[in-house]
């Protein structure tokens, strides 16, 4: 953990951990000062942030990212997450890592974390790769890309992490590319601003293992969203449409967190509603279990 400072940071820098060990010009660079950045602009305390990390190169942002923070074990980030705002929701909890950690053994829990709305910002440094464990293929490695460790390639179709979190319903689905600070920073900023589980899937090359999807690549296929955010349809053919990046929002709703759902709630939880919960948790529970049902209908995913 970071020695926090004293008073609330007024700049990005204020949020500089250590310094990174991270190979020259590795896409992660990008990511954390979009998160410093971002963390800045919305005023942010870090004495309330907590950032929870798994395991491969990106995990160690923790260290670079100055608030409190968990790096715990593979895969394992999100419900790690889960209980620290269930905890204490007065917590800003962010969730980082890459794609075979969240993506290969920590798949299940991404897909939970979405469809219970976890009120968490997951960011995922998505470069293709397992780059700590020296380049094999992840789940998102394209079918045709060899790596020097698997020289065959990944015999398997690549996951498709926008599609697979739409589907899981999650509330807040946005793509970036850690080449464009200035839209990565909005993204993150708005992620974190939304109520329940938004996720940021971040194109973060990894100049080391994987010389396919490099920074001109993405210079070259990325493609800013225009569709609306609130269109569920839009933003699956979207998420399908191999034929560039999109990059922006491309899904955003409102729905009940899963703080919302749980009950009883304690009256001192500072979430809102919280008292009138307590004293009718059946109410509320119907309440809030109305909304959603309300919102499978507008998605008619039942
Ligand atoms: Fe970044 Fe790849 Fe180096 Fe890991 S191996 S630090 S992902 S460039």
């Amino acid at each position: 953990m970071s020695q926090l400072p004293q008073a609330v940071p007024r700049t990005w820098k204020d949020w500089k951990g250590k310094d990174p060990i991270w190979c020259p010009g590795c896409g992660d660079f990008g990511v954390l000062t979009a998160m410093q950045k971002a963390a800045a602009n919305l005023g942010l305390d870090p004495a309330g942030t907590v950032l929870v990390t798994g395991i491969g190169c990106s995990g160690n942002i923790t260290a670079y990212f100055r608030s409190y923070g968990i790096h715990g074990i593979h895969g394992r980030a999100l419900p790690l997450a889960t209980g620290v705002k269930a905890a204490n929701p007065d917590l800003t909890v962010l969730v980082a890592g890459g794609d075979g950690d969240g993506f290969g053994i920590g798949l299940s829990h991404f897909l939970h974390a979405a469809r219970r709305n976890v009120d968490v910002t997951y960011i995922v440094m998505d470069n293709q790769v397992y780059g700590l464990t020296k380049g094999q293929t992840s789940p998102t490695t394209p079918s045709d890309m060899s790596t020097k460790a698997s020289p065959l390639g990944p015999l398997a179709v690549p996951l498709n992490p926008l599609a697979l979190a739409l589907s899981a319903g999650a509330s807040f689905v946005a793509q970036g590319f850690s080449g464009n600070q200035g839209e990565l920073v909005g993204l993150l900023e708005q992620a974190v601003r939304h109520r329940g589980f938004s996720f940021v899937n971040v194109q973060s090359p990894c100049v080391t293992y994987n010389l396919v999807n490099t920074y001109d690549f993405f210079r070259q296929s990325t493609k800013a969203v225009t569709h609306d955010a609130a269109d569920w349809d839009a933003a699956m053919r979207v998420a399908n449409d191999r034929s560039a990046v999109p990059t922006g929002i491309l899904y955003r709703a409102q729905r009940p967190t899963l703080q919302d759902t749980s009950h009883p709630i304690p009256p001192d939880a500072g979430v809102p509603g919280a008292v009138a919960a307590a004293a009718d948790p059946a109410g509320a529970y119907r309440a809030a279990k109305g909304r959603f049902d309300a919102w499978l209908d507008e998605l008619r995913v039942r």
